[in-house]
């Protein structure tokens, strides 16, 4: 039967693919494809895990000392016929053989299969038996996790890579995503995403659409209904997901999915023509990067540098082991060569709010940390309190700078008192970098305005900095109390709202007039609903996934800034702006 979930769209275009169930908690386990020849080898791989597994319950079992309840013997003993239970490790081996799935995500597979069948039993015993699948597959998992093997390609922690492979296209169906486990999807086979949770600009999000991939999110009850296999189509403009289309319904889908093929092979034409508008003014178009790999995408895709370099990528999925000065000088220097002279502008990092260290989805970064971590302990503050790391950071950045033209930001600055610490230190680094005989460039400083005190006292901020960047993702949702990464308040989080549009209008006509550079790097700048917009306020640069840039030119290539600026103020003093901005501007706000 047919049934359609409805989310959030938050990355367009349309998938068409098979559903791979994957647990939030099961996300980082391997999962790439062995070829054909490798079946019998992997198949061995989960047999032996298995045996090793049986051993140790085994063990357990023998040294249980004698006043041990008899409870406990009763549960290795299920457990151990767990593992010769044919709807696990029959249907496992069926995941390997059938679709090549590593070992590791056929048991992942299998779980979410059984777990399914647990949570629809009556009977509350049985149901409860769900926890020891879960124990015996983690066990499982963890043995797979120890021993060395070929066919992965470096330690277990592949990307989704699909050698030789000639299945389905696939579509990731999870309850939600970290952000960085979503990174490690970019060179993925998967064709499109769904997540239960998310908000339309939460991080998951906005790397989703950094991959161009259509996605959806917030779908509520998608990793219920969805099961392992089922047909998808992921409509990420309408943020629909069709599953088991019907014939008629899946034949418009591909037709649609060509459609939007073509227009981007069109849009693709634009790559390298200069951002000038009708009336000659010259916009710069920059890109946003999570990693230094992505600046040769930017480079491709037209964008005259790097506007947003989300450093915080590197830093996390680490455990303890963050990336020292030279790890992240490579980094910063890899990013800054493969801009060829263009600038870079890398941002301290924003570890904090959805965006942790370690791999924790959004319910667990809620229940087990800071109640509010968006209004927590993030970004400057972060930065501020380790001291030792902000010092490592932008010696690393001061070094990668003798090799181009790089500029830092500072993200989330709201009291000047923070502003002054953080550029105390760095001026406190130059000197020891000036010391030790090391070289750099020289470096722009520059604020991202996202929270609201910032944007009201620009005068303030502007006094220290060369240039200010306006994050309007944070921005929108300090304005309007909305957590940016919860789908129950996202009907909510309105880019259009008046006291949005006044705070981005004055802090852009603030630095027009002291003659700082000004540039959105939200995303707000990659979104041609508002492209006229933010000419019209005189904005003339604009940073977002490079996939944006071409998309985002067509609209400057073919706007006039004389006429947009003349009506700006009835849509920024307007109390229904997009409504107003439709009439005057004659831009579309979707
Ligand atoms: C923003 O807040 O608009 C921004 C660009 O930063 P981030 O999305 O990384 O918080
Ligand atoms: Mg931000």
């Amino acid at each position: 039967m047919s049934i359609q979930v409805f989310g959030l769209a938050v990355s367009r275009g349309v998938a068409i693919g098979r559903a791979v169930l994957v647990a939030s908690s099961r996300v980082d386990v391997a999962h790439y494809f062995v070829t054909a020849a490798q079946i019998d080898q992997e198949v061995d791989r989960l047999r032996q895990a298995r045996d090793v597994v049986v051993d140790e319950l085994q063990a357990l079992q023998r040294d249980l000392p004698s006043d041990a309840p008899a409870e406990l013997s009763a549960l290795l003993d299920v457990h151990l016929m767990l593992l010769h239970d044919e709807t696990l490790s029959e249907a496992t081996k069926h995941w390997i053989t059938e679709r090549h799935y590593n070992a590791e995500w056929a048991l992942s597979a299998q779980l979410e299969v059984l777990a399914r069948q647990f949570d629809e039993m009556d009977d509350e015993y049985l149901r409860e038996r769900k926890a020891d699948v879960e124990q015996v597959v983690e066990r499982l998992l963890r043995v797979l996790g120890k021993e060395p093997h070929e066919s992965a390609v470096h330690g277990g922690q592949v990307p989704f890579d699909r050698q030789g492979s000639t299945e389905d296209p696939l579509v990731l169906v999870a309850s939600d995503i970290a952000p960085a486990d979503m990174l490690q999807f970019k060179h993925s086979v998967f064709t499109g995403f769904v997540t239960d949770v998310g908000g339309r600009n939460s991080h998951t999000a906005i790397v989703a659409r950094s991959m161009d991939i259509p996605a959806v999110v917030g779908a509520r009850e998608a990793s219920r209904l969805i099961r392992q296999d089922d047909w998808l189509v992921i409509d990420g403009d309408a943020g629909i997901v069709v599953v088991n289309p019907s014939t008629i319904v899946l034949e418009e889908y591909r037709f649609r999915q060509r459609q939007s093929q073509l227009e981007r092979a069109r849009l693709d034409r634009l790559r390298h023509t200069p951002a000038v508008t009708l009336d000659g003014v010259p916009v710069e178009l920059l890109a946003n990067i999570e990693l230094p790999a992505d600046a040769s995408a930017a480079v491709e895709a037209g964008a005259v540098g790097v506007g947003l370099f989300r450093s915080e990528f590197l830093f996390m999925n680490r455990g303890g082991d963050l990336p020292d000065e030279d790890e992240q000088f490579e980094a910063y220097r890899q990013a800054v060569q493969a801009m060829h002279g263009l600038p870079v502008t890398i941002r301290t990092v924003d570890i904090g709010a959805d965006k942790p260290l370690d791999r924790l989805t959004l319910q667990e970064l809620r229940h087990e940390h800071a109640l509010n971590p968006a209004l927590g302990l993030r970004a400057i503050r972060w930065s501020l309190s380790e001291p030792g790391m902000f010092r490592q950071q932008l010696r690393a950045i001061l070094r990668a700078s003798a090799y181009g033209k790089v500029r830092i930001l500072f993200p989330m600055v709201a009291h000047l008192g923070e502003v002054k610490m953080a550029l105390d230190v760095l001026a406190r680094v130059k000197q020891q970098l000036d010391e030790a005989g090391r070289p750099f460039g020289a470096v722009e400083v520059g604020a991202m305005i996202e929270v609201p005190a910032a944007a009201i006292l620009v005068d303030h901020f502007l006094r220290y900095f060369d240039f200010l960047s306006i994050g309007t993702n944070d921005l929108i949702q300090y304005t309007l109390a909305i957590d940016r990464a919860d789908e129950s308040v996202s009907h909510l989080y309105d880019p259009w709202h008046p006291a949005v549009l006044r705070l981005l209008a004055t802090t852009i006509a603030s630095a027009n007039e002291a003659g700082k550079a000004v540039s959105v790097c939200g995303e707000m700048a990659g979104d041609p609903a508002f492209t006229e917009l933010l000419l019209g306020m005189g904005l003339q640069s604009f940073s977002m996934h490079p996939s944006r840039i071409t998309l985002i030119k067509q609209r400057v290539l073919r706007a006039d800034t004389r006429r947009l600026r003349a009506q700006i103020e009835r849509v920024v003093s307007s109390t229904d702006p997009a409504a107003e901005c439709r009439a005057s501007l004659g831009s579309l706000p979707q």
